[in-house]
């Protein structure tokens, strides 16, 4: 998976059961940005993922109360 904003490799930070499916919450190690998914097994094993949401806004924000800064 690459991230939707930069196109950098995305790790998995958390993985949690959300009823029958799977939030997992990825960053992208080249900007920093925060993706969730959600995945659910279809009924023909194929794993759907759904991007829900990124907050770029909300990203800076912690990005700067965190102190971590790329020029
Ligand atoms: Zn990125």
């Amino acid at each position: 998976m690459r991230c939707p904003t930069c196109g950098g490799k995305i790790v998995v930070k958390d993985t949690r059961k959300a009823g029958d499916e799977v939030l997992r919450k990825r960053q992208c190690l080249t900007c920093g940005a925060k993706v969730y998914t959600y995945e659910a097994i279809d009924d023909t094993d194929y794993v759907r993922r759904r991007l829900i949401k990124i907050h770029e806004r909300e990203l800076k924000k912690r990005v700067i109360s965190k102190g971590i800064k790329k020029s």
